[in-house]
């Protein structure tokens, strides 16, 4: 009862969610659902083998957006750098909004792609700040969901992953990112077309995982496609899913 109940809530609201972004064309409806009996086969099996992963960072929306933001094509550890770093060198988000960009590139260059993300981060907070909200931690945290992931898409260099990182790492909401190695898993193991793009991903596991399941499957997935379901030759034979994975598009694995 309560499963069925909170997949209609994440149902109606995936129905408004991603037209609502720009540039990204309707996803057709027979894209938008995961086969729930293997889902919960596979997300049992993750949770048997990885246990409860650690509870999500509840950093305020600003912090939270900012990081995933730093993260994009680098390590963790860089991305905590960097992002030290920007909190050392500004005093608080308005200095970073009004800073130069090369000051604000070289203040996170150790995240890499400095340049790049310093012009996404300041454009990002100066719209914040345009729309009437205060760069400060109460950003964002007394809006409902379907308004906050309005908000949040419609940033400048914000996504559908973005947005819901913020919603579900720093309030709790039940969101589902996807990111490359959710992605590469979905793909592998048939849950979404091989063709499907993370978008699309995105939208079919918003649709089909029950609310209170989309932390911990979300953290398991990431887990198993660095671990074992690798970008390149996957550890298929030490995977605690091989008898319930097709391997669709694995040409070569351990
Ligand atoms: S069996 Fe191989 S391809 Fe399938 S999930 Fe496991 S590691 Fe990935």
């Amino acid at each position: 009862m309560k499963e069925s109940a909170s997949l209609s809530n994440a149902s109606s609201a995936i129905r408004s969610l991603y037209p609502n972004v720009a540039g990204i064309p309707p996803i057709p409806d027979t894209l938008r659902r995961v086969d729930r009996r293997r889902l919960r086969a596979i997300a049992r099996r993750l949770a048997k083998a990885y246990g409860t992963p650690p509870p999500p960072r509840h950093l305020p929306p600003l912090e939270e957006l900012v990081l995933t933001v730093l993260s994009q094509h680098t390590s963790d550890t860089n991305r905590d750098r960097a992002y030290a770093d920007l909190r050392r060198r500004f005093a608080d988000w308005d200095e970073v909004a009004d800073a130069p960009l090369p000051a604000l590139a070289r203040a996170i260059r150790r995240g890499g792609l400095g340049p790049t993300k310093a012009v996404r981060i300041r454009a990002m907070l100066r719209a914040i700040r345009d729309g009437g909200m205060p760069l400060d931690d109460r950003a964002f945290t007394a809006m409902k969901d379907q308004d906050l992931w309005d908000a949040l898409v419609a940033l400048p260099g914000v996504g559908p992953k973005t947005a819901a990182c913020v919603l579900l790492f720093s309030l709790d909401r039940p969101y589902f990112p996807v990111d490359t190695h959710v992605h590469r898993v979905a793909i592998r193991l048939g849950l979404v077309p091989p063709r499907s793009d993370a978008v699309a991903t995105q939208a079919a596991f918003q649709e089909s995982v029950p609310d209170d399941e989309m932390y911990p499957l979300h953290m398991n997935l990431i887990r198993h496609g660095r671990e074992v379901c690798t970008a390149q030759r996957p550890r298929c034979s030490e995977c605690v899913l091989r008898d319930l994975c097709p391997r669709v598009g694995v040409t070569s694995s351990r």
